[in-house]
């Protein structure tokens, strides 16, 4: 099975998203009901490693903090556009859950990330030169921001890949503790 870990967003951060996913053509934009931030990529994991990981992600004792989604950004990849992301105001709350959750899936024996923690919600897919329309569409949105909300959990999502989208479901979600880093 294919894992991740992530944040489902809170609902006060989906409608000014998509509200922002139009305007730009023939993009594949993220369909609003998978809009997520991944703290850990798993990937393919059989069963028994999965409930290894699903242990120790429910072993954590992390506080919750309040989250806020602004700016935009690209991934390129070949000296293309790859992905069109909102950013999110870095807080230490975040980086101690995403820390967390390394060094816990690191103990139960999965190899380390090495990419570098960026954490992004992905809006859109492509494959693209930066056109005109994507820069103005950049451009006009620059200064999007959401309301911030608080977390209060996180999960353990199961992907299954498709044709157009993938879909997302949960397998296991995980409370935070209600002692609470303010902003
Ligand atoms: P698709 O691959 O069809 O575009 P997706 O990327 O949303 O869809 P997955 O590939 O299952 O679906 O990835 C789930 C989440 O993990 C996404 O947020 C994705 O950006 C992230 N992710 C995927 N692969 C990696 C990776 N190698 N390293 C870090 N994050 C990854
Ligand atoms: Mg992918």
């Amino acid at each position: 099975m294919r894992l991740f870990v992530g944040l489902d967003l809170p609902s006060e951060m989906r409608e000014p998203l998509a509200l922002l996913c139009r305007g730009l053509g023939p993009v594949r934009w993220v369909p609003a009901a998978n809009y997520h931030l991944t703290l850990r990529f798993i990937g393919e994991v059989a069963p028994d490693r999965a409930e290894e990981v699903d242990f120790a992600l429910a072993s954590l004792r992390v506080p919750g903090f309040p989250l806020r989604l602004g700016g935009l950004g690209v991934f390129e990849r070949n000296g293309r556009i790859a992905s069109l992301w909102a950013g999110v105001d870095r807080h230490p709350g975040l980086d101690r859950l995403q820390a967390k959750i390394e060094t816990a899936l690191q103990r139960a024996g999965l190899p380390a990330e090495r990419r570098r923690f960026s954490p992004h919600v992905s809006l859109a897919r492509l494959e693209s030169p930066l056109t005109p329309t994507i820069a103005a569409w950049l451009q006009a949105n620059n200064l999007f921001r959401t309301p911030e909300a608080a977390i209060r959990h996180f999960t353990l999502f199961r992907s299954y890949l498709g044709k157009l989208h993938p879909t997302y479901t949960v397998e296991a979600e995980y409370a935070l503790e209600s002692t609470f880093i303010p902003s």
